[in-house]
């Protein structure tokens, strides 16, 4: 089972030294795309234990603030309107070709730094190129990791946490078939310092690399 994680910062250093490209951003491989828009996207908050939660001020615990960072202008639908539409969800399966953000890691993909990760190997291959069928997200559980949303944020209060709605913007970049970049201004960077409130507004970088898909 194929999974890609998103680590936080004490794993950057070794990517400072990566070798510059024409460009910075990379596709999965194969390549895949999804063949028909919009990708629907559940939010579901499966919060079974305090650590998941993302903060009691959020009264769903950041299911509205990623339902509204997905559906913006600034994350992916900037770049390719009507990509993605996200709705709240309340239960989740692996590979019902309905994609879904869980906020827990019942499956145990989300180990070590990681701070989410994204299964992606529910696709088929036609042509060479892959149609992708169906792609999860789970979200850490561990207790030393603390997400925050921007919602939440209001007034600034961040303390080392983690703001939800730039994880999740990053993951989903992975369900449409991007791998990661090597900006590291971009969304699609594979690790976020605490705090970072940028990374759901998507970059140049992240937008040449979604244009190569849809
Ligand atoms: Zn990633």
């Amino acid at each position: 089972m194929t999974f890609s994680r998103f680590f936080p910062a004490a794993t950057a250093a070794a990517m400072i030294c990566s070798v510059s490209t024409a460009h910075a951003f990379s596709l999965l491989t194969p390549t895949r795309s999804w063949d028909t828009v919009p990708v629907s996207i559940g939010v579901m908050n499966d919060s079974v234990s305090p650590e998941t939660s993302i903060g009691a001020p959020d009264p769903d615990f950041g299911v509205t603030a990623i339902t509204n960072a997905l559906n913006g202008g600034v994350g992916w639908n900037g770049a390719a309107p009507g990509l993605v539409h996200a709705y709240s969800a309340t239960s989740w399966s692996l590979n019902d070709a309905e994609p879904t953000i869980v906020f827990n890691d019942p499956l145990g993909v989300c180990a070590g730094s990681c701070l989410a990760a994204t299964l992606i190997g529910s696709y088929y291959l036609s042509g060479g190129t892959g149609v992708i069928q169906d792609a999860d997200v789970f979200v850490s559980r561990r207790a030393t990791v603390r997400f925050d949303s921007e919602l939440e944020r209001r007034p600034m209060r961040c303390a080392g946490s983690y703001y939800i709605e730039g994880v999740i913007m990053h993951e989903v970049g992975h369900v449409l078939g991007l791998d990661h970049s090597s900006d590291p201004a971009a969304t699609m960077f594979a690790t976020v310092d605490p705090c970072n409130d940028l990374m759901d507004a998507i970059t140049a970088d992240d937008i040449a690399g979604l244009a190569t898909l849809y």
